[in-house]
This record gives C-alpha cells, sequence and structure tokens, in this order.
C-alpha cells in the first residue's frame, strides 16, 4: 500500500531559503514517493492575524506560487487549502470536547510564543486551541507520516495523543502517525540569527538575482575582521554557514583558508557563495515569474486540488461521526 503523507504551511509571510531548506526540497522529493497532501494553513495564521486578514489572503497565493516555482507538481500531490473544506472544523470541535485543556496548556510553543509576539494580543481561544486544530487537519487524512521541523514535534505528539484518546473513547478510527524529523542544516539570515521572516533578515525565494546579491553583499561576516589584511575565522561567520549549505567542497576550504590566511576579501568570498545561490535559486525564480503571470492557473490548482482532498475530508468525518454515534452525514 502506498505511503500517505501530509505537510502544511501557514501563509504568514513570503518563503525564504530557510523554507526552502526546511521543507520544500524535502517536500518534493516526497511526492514522488508517497501519496502527498501538501496543505495552505490559512486558518492557523488567523490565529496571528485575526486582525489583518488581508495579510492572509494575500499570502497565500504567493506562497503556491513559490511551491510551484521549487517544483511541487499537482499532478503528483494534492494541493488545497485547509479552509476550503469545512470538514476539518467539524472534526476540530469534536476532538476539542475531549482534549484536556493541560495538553493545551503546556504546549511549549504556545508558551514562546506569547512570551515573544509583541503588539499582538495572543490571549485567545483560537491561539490556545491552535494545535486541536492542526490535529484535525492532520488526521482528517488518516496520514501514515506527517513530516515536520523539530520545533513542530510537540504539536504532533499532541496529534497522537488525540488520535489515541479518540480510538479509546470511541473505536479505531484513526491510525497514529510517524513524524520523521526533518534535519535543517543551520542557515543563519543576514544578521547572523536565524533565517526568518520575523527577524527582517532573509533571503526570500521571490527575490531577484539583484536583490539578492545585495542581502548577501551587506552580510555581517567574521566582526573582528575589520581589515582585508586581518585574517579571520569562518568558523564564527554566517556566510561561511551559508557556504557550508550551498557552495561545493573545494570552495569551501578555499574560501576558510582564504579567510584565516586573509589572502581572500570578504566581497569575494560572498561573491562565490552568490555564484551557487544564483545556480541554485535563479532557475527557481525565472519559473516563479513565469507562473506567477498566470494567476488563475494558480487559483485552479488550489480549488482543483481542495475538491480532491475534501472526498478524503468528508469520508474520515463519516467514519469519527458514526463511530461517536452521530447522526449520518448528508
Ligand atoms: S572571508 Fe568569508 S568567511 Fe571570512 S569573514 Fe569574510 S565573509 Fe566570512
Amino acid at each position: 500500500m502506498t505511503t500517505r503523507i501530509l505537510s502544511g504551511m501557514q501563509p504568514s509571510g513570503r518563503l525564504h531559503l530557510g523554507n526552502y531548506m526546511g521543507a520544500l526540497e524535502r517536500w518534493v522529493a516526497m511526492q514522488n514517493e508517497a501519496e502527498a497532501f501538501f496543505f495552505i494553513a490559512d486558518w492557523h495564521a488567523l490565529s496571528t492575524n485575526y486582525e489583518d486578514t488581508s495579510v492572509v489572503s494575500g499570502f497565500t497565493e504567493e506562497m503556491v506560487i513559490d511551491w510551484l516555482a521549487c517544483g511541487l507538481d499537482p499532478e503528483q500531490g494534492t494541493i488545497f487549502q485547509q479552509s476550503r473544506i469545512p470538514e476539518h472544523a467539524v472534526l476540530h470541535v469534536l476532538f476539542s470536547m475531549f482534549t484536556p485543556l493541560p495538553w493545551l496548556e503546556r504546549n511549549p510553543t504556545y508558551k514562546d510564543k506569547q512570551a515573544n509576539v509583541t503588539g499582538k494580543d495572543l490571549a485567545t481561544y483560537g491561539f490556545l486551541g491552535y494545535p486541536v486544530l492542526q490535529a484535525a487537519d492532520i488526521l482528517i487524512y488518516r496520514p501514515d507520516q506527517v513530516p515536520v521541523g523539530e520545533d513542530q514535534q510537540p504539536h504532533v505528539e499532541l496529534t497522537r495523543e488525540i488520535a489515541r484518546r479518540f480510538n479509546h473513547l470511541y473505536g479505531e478510527v484513526f491510525p497514529i502517525p510517524a513524524s520523521p524529523v526533518t534535519v535543517v542544516p543551520k542557515l543563519p539570515g543576514l544578521d547572523g540569527r536565524k533565517m526568518s521572516k520575523s527577524y527582517d533578515n532573509a533571503i526570500f525565494l521571490s527575490d531577484s538575482p539583484e536583490q539578492r546579491w545585495d542581502k548577501v553583499r551587506t552580510m555581517v561576516t567574521d566582526t573582528n575582521r575589520v581589515r582585508k589584511t586581518d585574517p579571520g575565522d569562518p568558523q564564527i561567520c554566517p556566510v561561511y554557514d551559508l557556504h557550508q549549505v550551498f557552495s561545493d567542497e573545494a570552495t569551501q576550504n578555499e574560501v576558510a583558508e582564504g579567510c584565516r590566511t586573509a589572502s581572500i576579501g570578504c566581497i569575494d568570498c560572498k561573491k562565490r557563495l552568490n555564484g551557487f545561490l544564483n545556480e541554485r535559486f535563479s532557475p527557481i525564480f525565472d519559473k516563479r515569474q513565469q507562473i506567477a503571470a498566470d494567476r488563475k492557473r494558480v487559483q485552479q490548482i488550489i480549488v482543483t486540488g481542495s475538491d480532491k482532498a475534501r472526498i478524503t475530508a468528508k469520508e474520515t468525518l463519516s467514519m469519527a461521526y458514526d463511530a461517536m454515534g452521530m447522526p449520518p452525514l448528508s
């Protein structure tokens, strides 16, 4: 039997190289090996952007354009939008009836975001209940695997707990999904902190080659290397971290040696990195331009994929209703 996998992303900002290395690259590989569902988690994006919903709708299309440009193929995997499938919300209500409150309150992401996100009131029911909705999003497709980054592991664990609790209370409906961890290489942003849209330090997939070079050119380096004649330490330089992800081994060795002996300047080092970034991301940028020129087709892909996904969602919800002794769904 084919393995079924599911993964999703929130449309809450432009996608950057970290999203590519952390998820998209893997998704593209997976679509050929499994029955794949990829979803636009737009209700989740609302949990932190409920005051200005235009942000969410604006990013939805852009995100799918990025997905397609990176190689997701709607003929291979199913690309769909959470908000087009109301069955997710119904299953969420059913799950919320028996999910103990402490399971949500101890969720590390909840505590972390409450503490770190400023300027937004996140003391909402939707934000606390987010992992229950996520459990519904996942389990409604009865996947075998949910590949996620390390930071999402506690959420998937909660999904498993909810599935077990449902099965225990009402009978076996939900397979318990595995969550293989995506090993994400260290990817610093322009200021040396983790690349993130919230830190304003990201290189986006939608950046043109010129914009990309502008960013790389001004990226922080080993700050102790003030003059070109000062030897540097590549191990503490974010530019070198990017070399380690994107450049070939010979180049990595050459720039590391050149840096330590002050025989290469930082601009030369960055130019070499930029060459590798161009090789990898300029074709994606070009493809992005072509896809973005036909927005109707992008919308069509989302609608068609959502119609297809909804068939499975309806089927699972009927099974859950049946197990709980609820009236048959029409
Ligand atoms: S030469 Fe390269 S690795 Fe060394 S400090 Fe400059 S940018 Fe960083």
